[in-house]
């Protein structure tokens, strides 16, 4: 059954009109919802209030199937009225207690508090029925649907995490062929059974415990290069091998978060890359060693002790010593995190903000942030040069994080065109395979070595 009358009452209408984005930064204009920034805030204080009144808490993630193709067939006023029509839809049968966002231009979240599994399932199925039926925008008629994702948040699991399981079930949801609702934990269930992804976790945690103890850990190093053929600095990143077969980290890092080894990681990996540092200050060639930090280490109070103590083991300056951090951690700084990198701002150590753009942040967040580098996701490189919004997003963010003081970093240069595309998008430096693969100690020696001649 179609629906004609299937518009925002008189009362919404206003509503949305006084909620202008001046008027309330934290409101998107069209559908009235809170923005992404304002979702993981509400999302924060959801958690806490359901961890006193021990009720469930939901995370609905809604993505409306080919959206792009709405856009650019229709343009985009007619876009932004489907966007309202269907934000009408879900506001209708979420119910007062909801708290409803925009993530971007096609995805919705719908934070349910007091709803567990069961009626988070019941209300995300009706949201799936509810937003297929047909839509009809001046003389078109939309048969719209929707991808949804289900997360009911766990005892003690952090909000961005929450969401991100949401986010996740969602893209399994487009994977699985759209139009339908996934509950996260169950995508994997499909491809592998739960008790066969355990015994492999598992094993990479025996792995990781026996290669800390054998040696069989190291760190590769890849340069960030100036437009200049300057080196701006180093990225150490970590390897593992287990039986001479190598882990890749997109497996090993997330056990190591899940388990708490990474804390021994960490510091493992911020001695050993202060020690490379020092190393590469003693053969003439200065530069400033990059680390990736876990939200996990910075939890603990005992980081700044191990960042001091690699320091001066090290015999290292301070400002050869940068922390990069993902922006999602960037988004819910509990107290002892701050604490942490004030302390090490505060020592002169530097902070760069890693895989930006892909987070929960927008670029309003980074004037609040203490950071002094922004590092662009590679999928920004990715498309470029042909991708010409891309193109335009990155010259945004290059020259916000320029006047923020920031030096603009650009990951994942591959070839020479997207090189070029960066130059003129003016960022400061760039990363990737273009200029060398992440590489061991003695061949950046060599490398680093070669570009002074
Ligand atoms: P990241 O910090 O964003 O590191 C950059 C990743 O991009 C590295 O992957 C690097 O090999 C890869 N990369 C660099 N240039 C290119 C390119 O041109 N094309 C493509 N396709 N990839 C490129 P890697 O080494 O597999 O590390 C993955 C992630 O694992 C890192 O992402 C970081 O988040 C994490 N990681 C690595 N070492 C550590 C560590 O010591 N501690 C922590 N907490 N995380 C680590
Ligand atoms: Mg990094
Ligand atoms: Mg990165």
């Amino acid at each position: 059954m179609t629906d004609r009358t299937d518009r925002p009452s008189a009362a919404t209408r206003q509503r949305r009109a006084a909620t202008t984005p001046s008027a309330n930064p934290l409101l998107d204009p069209i559908t009235g919802f809170l923005t992404r920034r304002a979702c993981l805030q509400a999302a924060i204080a959801l958690a806490a209030e359901a961890a006193t009144v021990a009720t469930g808490l939901s995370a609905i993630w809604l993505d409306i199937d080919r959206f792009r193709q709405v856009n650019e067939s229709f343009g985009h006023s007619a876009g932004d009225r489907v966007i309202a029509h269907i934000a009408e839809r879900i506001r209708a049968l979420a119910g007062v207690q909801c708290r409803l966002s925009r993530m971007g231009d096609d995805e919705f979240v719908v934070l349910a508090p007091g709803f567990d599994q069961a009626s988070a399932n019941d209300l995300a199925r009706r949201l799936l029925l509810e937003i297929r039926r047909p839509l009809h925008v001046d003389e078109l008629v939309i048969h719209p649907s929707v991808s949804i994702g289900l997360a009911v948040k766990l005892c003690d699991e952090e909000p961005v995490v929450w969401l991100e399981r949401a986010d996740r079930a969602m893209s399994e949801a487009k994977r699985r062929g759209r139009n339908r609702l996934v509950t996260s934990g169950d995508e994997l269930l499909t491809r592998r059974l739960g008790v066969e992804l355990a015994r492999e976790e598992l094993a990479i945690e025996n792995a990781l415990h026996r290669a800390l103890e054998n040696g069989e850990l190291c760190l590769h190093f890849q340069p960030i290069v100036r437009p200049s053929g300057g080196v701006e600095a180093v990225e150490a990143l970590m390897r593992c091998a287990v039986d001479g077969h190598q882990i890749t980290p997109a497996r090993f890092i997330p056990v190591a978060e899940k388990t708490g080894l990474i804390v021994r990681l960490g510091e493992w990996s911020l001695f050993q890359g202060a020690r490379c540092a020092a190393r590469l200050r003693e053969q003439g060639t200065p530069t400033k060693m990059a680390i990736n930090v876990s939200r996990a280490q910075l939890i603990s109070p005992k980081f700044t002790q191990a960042l001091h103590a690699a320091l001066v083991c090290a015999n290292l300056p301070p400002d050869l010593l940068e922390l990069e951090l993902t922006e999602s951690l960037f988004m819910d700084l509990a107290p002892p995190v701050q604490a942490n990198l004030g302390a090490a701002r505060a020592a002169g150590v530097g902070l760069a903000i890693d895989d930006f753009g892909t987070g929960f942040s927008c670029l309003s967040t980074l004037k609040d942030l203490s950071a002094n580098k922004l590092k662009l996701d590679r999928s920004f490189a990715s498309v470029l040069p042909t991708d010409r919004r891309s193109f335009a997003v990155v010259k945004a963010m290059t020259s916000l994080g320029s006047e923020l003081g920031m030096t603009v970093v650009a990951e994942g240069v591959e070839n020479p065109a997207q090189l070029a595309a960066l130059a003129e998008a003016a960022v400061d430096a760039t990363q990737g395979f273009f200029h060398a693969r992440p590489m061991p100690e003695p061949a950046l020696m060599a490398w680093m070595a070669q570009r002074l001649q």
